[in-house]
């Protein structure tokens, strides 16, 4: 097989790795906290994504958080009703970072992410974590394919994220009363990401499909994980924020799993 094309395949399992840790760590877990992860889990999923993204995950959180709190109005972090679809699309990782390095930000939005001893010792140094990702490519695949295979890695995940926030708040099927858009074949490419629509309509939900022919690839991570004790879901329903197009709320909301049983 030529050089070229193993290292595309790599780079692209490379970014799916990434891209699961997005999904089910940064996202449903940390920020949302649709689901718990057992201690071993938790951590593993830090590790991984420290090498397959550098991402602080207190940043990332405060700033998708902050997105939630301001869904394409003044204050949103990237949206593309504000900013233009392109200056979203190609100019995430700059709107990213602006926000992740506001530390108000991060402390008003991540206070319940304190860093701790291996923040300070291995996960806040994303240059590192990214460096031993690279030098585990270059030594299992050779370096020419591992630095390849990097490169498409890189590509490949900043504009599939990229993709969320851009065309997932610009594109596709509208199902509830919110600013974003479902896309199937975005899904596929983002663990589950692509129903965005259904994301910010339920943003507690571990679950991203709500309908059938919607197909949610991090729900099968997810689903593993607690079928092997590594994960809880925290709600067992769907609990909405915002309407299906042209309804109002169910009036009866599912109470909270952990609430006082003489309270529900
Ligand atoms: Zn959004
Ligand atoms: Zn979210």
């Amino acid at each position: 097989m030529p050089q070229v094309l193993s290292a595309l395949i790599i780079g692209f399992v490379a970014s799916q790795i990434a891209v699961v840790c997005t999904t089910v760590f940064l996202h449903r877990a940390l920020s949302h906290r649709a689901l718990s992860l057992s201690p071993g889990a938790r951590f593993a999923f830090r590790l991984v994504t420290w090498v397959s993204t550098g991402i602080r995950p207190r940043q990332w959180v405060a700033v998708h958080r902050k997105h939630h709190a301001f869904t394409d109005v003044e204050g949103d972090p990237h949206s593309p009703l504000l900013l233009g679809f392109w200056k979203v699309q190609l100019g995430n990782v700059q709107l990213y970072r602006k926000c992740a390095r506001d530390g108000e930000v991060v402390r008003r939005y991540a206070k319940d992410l304190p860093a701790d001893k291996w923040d300070r010792a291995l996960f806040d140094h994303g240059v590192l974590g990214l460096g031993l990702g690279l030098a585990f490519l270059c030594l299992a695949f050779g370096w020419q394919v591992g630095l390849m295979a990097a490169g498409f890695h890189v590509v490949i995940y900043l504009a599939i994220n990229a993709a969320v926030n851009a065309v997932g708040h610009m594109f596709g099927k509208k199902i509830y009363e919110n600013t974003a858009r479902n896309s199937q074949w975005l899904a596929w490419l983002t663990a589950g990401e692509g129903l965005h629509n259904n994301h910010h309509a339920a943003p507690t939900s571990a679950r991203l499909s709500h309908a059938k022919g919607e197909i949610d690839p991090g729900w099968w991570v997810i689903s593993l994980l607690v079928r092997t004790g590594q994960a809880k879901v925290r709600l067992g329903s769907l609990r909405l924020a915002t309407p299906r197009v042209g309804e109002a709320l169910p009036e009866v909301l599912e109470p909270e799993p952990d609430a006082p049983v003489a309270a529900r």
